[in-house]
């Protein structure tokens, strides 16, 4: 490239005619807002942003960049905490214009485009009363969230994302475009099923399709006071409940706004996010070993509705632009000692939209082993996260402090490694030791198919032959 001209003007110079979607450089009106991701605390500038609106705009940006040696970075719904969907002074490949659904109902299969957003898969799916696995939030991206694995209110009875993964296609380092499924690519298959953007672009996802049309949902909650005995008593009920339910512990602040009573406004809680596949008696009676064993709640908001309706329900109290700094752990038990930790914590949480989860790992996610997917932790029985979250940059550092103070009094307590698509940027050892035993395969089969670490703005895990 010239040194004097931008990547944006190499580019639509040498791309030409074979490039159908937009490059946008620093120069550009759109820029500003282009280059933004969820995330507020990440402040990067790329050289090019390249909204692709095909897999052939797609192997076109890929060589481009391989060419240049620019960094690459790949952006699916851009929400990674670590803002893994974005570069400075790289080449952006921004696929959000890949947002087509296709829903086959017969075959009970969704086609989903590598830029889609949840919300748009669920909304699309649910017309004909069926869903695939995801995560609690519809804006998150399809592509991250899948690559990382996909834990949410599906996953005790249906398993995770990639539990339903059926295909995809990609494009890789070398600008080849493949098929990955059991039959085509099986390595690659298993690869991208929890091994994140390592191994090349999806610019499309098959995923299998359940049964689900209402489901019974809502949340909890406790007073922040109670956590010791919700906690202890949450701790052996929910690997023991139906499949059908699934119920998230969370460490929370009550909004103040509609449908939550006045008098809980601001009021720090525990409590269980819960979604019930089936109808309103069997959910309660699946509830209420846990609710008869503990006091009365403050608010039980659980009710019959349509599964995008629980899916996005936490869009309007966490839009884009915040800050954000995550931690994570698995863990396989919480013992007297830890729910003492989780208490201290949960009761300093420093703002209102910080939060603490634990996500179930068990059910459906138990029934795949350790090494069928790149996903490893399948003996954890929760993934926790702490996230510091506001909306003012003046309160990062409270939030980052309250967030690593958590993970570093917990980790001793931890399974070891942590979910990727839930880590800040915290080196290769905490990427091997999500992966344990998998890793070496995964540096394997980075070595075929990207031996020099291309795609390396993710949870890297470096080529090894
Ligand atoms: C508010 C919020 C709620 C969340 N809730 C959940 C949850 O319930 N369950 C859960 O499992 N996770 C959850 N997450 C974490 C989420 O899975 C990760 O942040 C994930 O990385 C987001 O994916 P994305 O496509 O939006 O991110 P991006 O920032 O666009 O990308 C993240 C990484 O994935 C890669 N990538 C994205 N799309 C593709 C693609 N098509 N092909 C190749 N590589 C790609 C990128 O290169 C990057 O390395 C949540 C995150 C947020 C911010």
């Amino acid at each position: 490239m010239s040194t004097l001209a931008t990547a944006a003007e190499t580019a639509r110079r040498e791309l030409g005619s074979a490039f159908s979607g937009q490059l946008i450089g620093p120069e550009d009106a759109e820029y500003a807002e282009a280059r933004k991701v969820y995330n507020a605390m990440i402040d990067r500038r790329p050289a090019l942003i390249a909204r692709c609106t095909s897999a052939d705009d797609v192997a076109e940006v890929v060589r481009f960049a391989r060419n240049h040696q620019l960094d690459l970075a790949v952006r699916g719904g851009g929400h990674n905490g670590a803002g893994l969907g974005t570069v400075e002074d790289g080449v952006v490949i921004d696929l959000s214009p890949l947002n087509e659904v296709q829903v086959d109902p017969d075959a009970r299969t969704v086609r989903v485009g590598g830029g889609c957003t949840w919300g748009e898969v669920d909304r699309a799916t649910n017309e004909h009363g069926l869903a695939t696995p995801s995560g609690i939030i519809a804006t998150t991206g399809v592509g991250g969230l899948t690559l990382g694995g996909g834990l949410g209110h599906l996953t005790r009875n249906y398993g995770l994302a990639i539990d339903n993964l059926l295909e995809a296609e990609m494009v890789l380092a070398s600008g080849e475009r493949v098929r990955v499924s059991d039959d085509e690519h099986p390595d690659l298959y298993w690869a991208i099923r929890g091994g994140g953007g390592n191994f090349g672009v999806v610019t499309s996802f098959l995923f299998r399709l359940h049964e689900v049309d209402t489901i019974i949902g809502g949340p909890t909650f406790w007073p922040v006071e109670a956590s010791a005995e919700i906690l202890s008593a949450y701790r052996e009920f929910i690997p023991n409940a139906p499949r059908e339910l699934n119920g998230f512990f969370a460490f929370t602040t009550v909004p103040p706004a509609p449908p939550f009573p006045e008098e809980l406004h601001m009021r720090k809680v525990c409590g269980v996010v819960w979604c019930y596949v089936g109808g309103e008696e069997d959910a309660a009676a699946a509830m209420a070993p846990l609710l008869e064993a503990v006091p009365e709640p403050l608010l039980h908001g659980v009710h019959e509705m349509p599964h995008p309706a629980l899916q996005s329900a936490f869009d309007g109290l966490y839009p884009p632009g915040d800050q954000w700094y995550w931690r994570a752990d698995f863990v396989k038990e919480i013992p007297d000692e830890a729910v003492q930790i989780h208490t201290k914590f949960g009761a300093e949480m420093p703002t209102m939209k910080s939060t603490m989860h634990l996500y179930p790992i068990d059910g459906a996610a138990h029934d795949v082993g350790s090494s069928d997917t790149a996903w490893s932790y399948r003996d954890a029985k929760w993934a926790t996260t702490y996230a510091g979250v506001d909306a003012d940059p003046a309160n990062v550092d409270a939030i980052r402090k309250w967030s690593i103070d958590y993970f570093e009094a917990l980790h001793p307590y931890s399974a070891g490694g942590a979910y990727v698509n839930m880590m800040m940027d915290e080196g290769q050892d905490r990427v091997r030791a999500s992966y344990r035993d998998n890793y070496d395969r995964l540096a394997h089969v980075k070595a075929t198919y990207d031996p020099d670490n291309l795609f390396h703005v993710n949870q890297n895990i470096e080529p090894k032959a």
